[in-house]
């Protein structure tokens, strides 16, 4: 079933909406965090909540409004004073008044003679802004309305404040939001009527309406009903997608593993180190999955560094003896050579055939390599999604293991395809992430976790500076090098353009280089993944000392002998991402730094989070802190955090909610598995309005 047409308007291009053109689409996608290569759409403009209402219902006269008060008052114009001549730094002043006093209004920078047409002398204007003070005169700077007497009606009095981003005004996008919600088509309910009856639940369309044209700002708030009904939709719909995934998986059968343990032997003899405890323990734990006549679903939970892709590895050695091979995806090429990079050698001595399989490798060479995978001879196969979507056939293809790092979510499990779903399962993720949301988000996934890093580590020694002290960072860092040690250069984080992002690191970068000259690179999201990686190959082989980057380093780059972590802009950071980024270090035996260097002026939650970073490593407590910290609306720590990407749910907030949806879930596809008849139809509604259109061909056939 494809997707109903009465939703194609939330699903049309942003294009489609009055006033947005090319560059603002441009802007509106980055800021939503579509997809990688996909435009965001009518839809991501609705599900953008605001973080705040302002209250402008406070009409009084001038003399009963008070500093930093948000007031909408009627006055009336007195006179203008222009900014004398060649002064422009003077505000353009606008004097007027009520019966119960004297205001004026405070323009910078404001040429062209707008504001006299704005605010006529002699007439009347309803002048909505927040009060401050002058030479003890009351005023108010760059008032956020101002509408002629007769046009009160379209003052918005209580309005919705959106988290905002450069080059989009919150004003700017009501106005989307008003076109979208005016095109919302009549839904299905999906919630059962005694919930909505009990909870006082508004419909799906009035929700929207009551957190995005609030009557008055109790309505939209989060732990009012329309909200609250909203994040029970967002968690509801997760929660189908995973028991629609989890029936998936178990309705087939696995077979029971037998091994010999040569394999294993061999590979274990490979290794330069012991495994840890946690990770023998991890293994097993595995083993007896695969020796069980169910199929593994295996969540292999560990931070950065914990030492995962070794576990993978024992579990793929297994499956060889069992005569079966093994698929390892990762989600980005760049990560597959990694991970590659780490198992060829091994395998190698083990005598197990192992190949990479990219996108862009030349045709005689994929052709080989495919020949290889339906062969049998390559044992272990590393790649991209791309694995299960081209013309990849298997010869007898018994484990997948999904690197997920910190993508976290189900779409890489869904792109497994028919091929990949019948096999075990291993998922492997960085995301450090309380047990209690592990099983619903992960649906009834085994897990085990790998808690400690190996034996032999050194602590990281993280220190947060100012980003005055430039030149004693550099001088420090040059001994540092001359020394021989290896160092990170990570660039500020530019989150509306990724244009900006590169052009500041290439500043850094020419900047560094007069100092260092070429023993330092340069690595940035713009440039092809070929010359990514010719980068990142000459800093693993020492022959640079200083690698620049953007966060395209936050994934997947091993280089133990870099113990030196230098993040620019930190406080522009989420705590996860930095937390990621200093995993980059500290993997060698020797001692390593990671030294925040921030600029003023920091805000309290940025203070916050560079002394979280500072204060331990333990991704658990930094995780649980981020909760803590990431308030709503924190759009940038939201999408960075790791965390399942909710819109709509403040999980501090509506957490409780959560149990309840997956409960709910768990009934409905037990009553329903075909999603057939009205409430069937209604909930693959909800499923596409939260873009888990991916799971409807889980839905098993009537
Ligand atoms: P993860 O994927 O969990 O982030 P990796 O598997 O990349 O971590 O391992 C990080 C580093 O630790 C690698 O260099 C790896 O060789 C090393 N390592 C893994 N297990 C051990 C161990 N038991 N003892 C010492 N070093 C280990
Ligand atoms: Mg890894």
């Amino acid at each position: 079933m494809s997707r109903p047409e009465s939703l194609s308007p939330l699903f049309a291009s942003l294009h489609s909406i009055k006033g947005v053109g090319d560059k603002l689409a441009a802007l509106l996608t980055r800021y939503f965090g579509a997809p990688e290569g996909q435009e965001a759409i009518a839809l991501d403009i609705l599900m953008h909540m605001p973080s705040g209402v302002v209250d402008r219902r406070r009409q009084v006269g001038i003399a009963e409004a008070y500093l930093n008060q948000i007031v909408t008052l009627k006055l009336h114009i007195d006179r203008h004073q222009l900014p004398p001549r060649g002064r422009p730094q003077v505000p353009h002043r606008v004097f007027a008044h009520d019966e119960t006093g004297d205001v004026s209004l405070v323009y910078f920078g404001s040429q062209g003679g707008w504001v006299e047409k704005l605010l006529p002398v002699g007439e009347e204007r309803f002048v909505s802004g927040k009060i401050d003070f002058f030479n003890g005169e009351k005023q108010i700077t760059h008032p956020d309305y101002v509408v002629e007497a007769d046009k009160f009606a379209t003052l918005p009095l209580v309005e919705p404040v959106y988290p905002l981003t450069q080059g989009l005004s919150s004003k700017a996008l009501a106005k989307l939001v008003r076109q979208v919600l005016d095109g919302l088509p009549a839904l299905p309910e999906w919630i059962a009527a005694d919930t909505m009856a009990q909870r006082k639940w508004p419909s799906f369309g009035e929700a929207m309406r009551a957190v995005h044209i609030p009557d008055n700002p109790e309505e939209a708030q989060l732990w009012a009903p329309a909200r609250m009904r909203l994040a029970y939709d967002e968690y509801l719909a997760g929660q189908i997608t995973l028991q629609l995934i989890r029936s998936t998986m178990v309705a087939a059968r696995g077979i029971a593993r037998s091994f010999t343990g040569e394999i294993t032997e061999r590979v274990t003899h490979a290794l330069p180190f012991s495994l840890t405890e946690g990770q023998q323990a991890a293994v097993d734990e595995i083993r007896a999955d695969l020796a069980s006549p169910d199929r593994m679903s295996r969540l292999l939970q560990g931070d950065v560094g914990a030492g995962k892709t070794v576990v993978a590895l024992m579990a793929m050695a297994a499956m060889a003896e069992s005569g079966a091979q093994s698929a390892m995806m990762a989600p980005t090429e760049l990560l597959a050579a990694q991970h590659f990079k780490t198992l060829k050698p091994l395998c190698d001595q083990a005598g197990l055939g192992c190949e990479l399989l990219t996108g862009k490798m030349p045709a005689a060479e994929r052709r080989a390599k495919l020949a290889g995978i339906a062969s049998g001879k390559t044992t272990v196969v590393v790649g991209t999604h791309a694995l299960f979507q081209s013309g990849v056939e298997f010869h007898n293809l018994g484990l997948t293991v999904v690197d997920e790092q910190h993508r976290f979510g189900v779409h890489q499990r869904l792109a497994l395809s028919d091929k990949g779903k019948h096999t075990d399962l291993l998922v492997m993720t960085a995301t450090p992430i309380p047990r209690t949301l592990v099983l619903t988000h992960f649906g009834d996934m085994a897990v085990s976790v790998l808690r400690e890093k190996p034996r032999g580590r050194q602590p990281i020694d993280t220190a947060v500076l100012s980003i005055g002290d430039y030149y004693r960072v550099i001088s420090r860092l040059r001994t540092r090098l001359d020394e021989g040690a290896q160092a990170f250069w990570v660039c500020p984080l530019v989150e509306e353009s990724e244009h900006l992002e590169v052009v500041a690191a290439e500043d850094r970068f020419a900047e560094l280089q007069k100092v260092f000259g070429d023993q330092v690179a340069l690595v940035h999201g713009r440039m092809s993944a070929a010359a990514k990686q010719e980068v990142m190959q000459r800093f693993a082989a020492n022959e640079l000392k200083l690698l620049v980057a953007t966060t395209v380093i936050e994934v997947g780059v091993d280089v133990p002998n870099a113990s030196i972590m230098i993040i620019e802009h930190a406080e522009r950071f989420g705590l996860a991402q930095l937390h990621q980024l200093r995993g980059r270090v500290g993997r060698g035996s020797q001692r390593s730094a990671c030294l925040l260097l921030y600029k003023d002026p920091l805000s309290e939650t940025a203070k916050a989070r560079l002394e979280t970073i500072k204060s331990t490593e333990d991704g658990f407590e930094i995780a649980e802190k981020d909760l803590e910290l990431r308030g709503q609306g924190d759009v940038l720590g939201t999408r960075q955090s790791g965390m399942p990407g909710y819109r709509l749910a403040v999980p501090d907030v509506h957490r409780h909610l959560l149990d309840y949806a997956h409960d709910e879930a768990k009934d409905l596809l037990r009553r329903n598995p075909g999603l057939s008849g009205p409430d069937g139809e209604a909930a693959r509604m909800l499923l596409y309005l939260f873009r888990k259109d991916l799971a409807i061909p889980l839905i098993r056939a009537g």
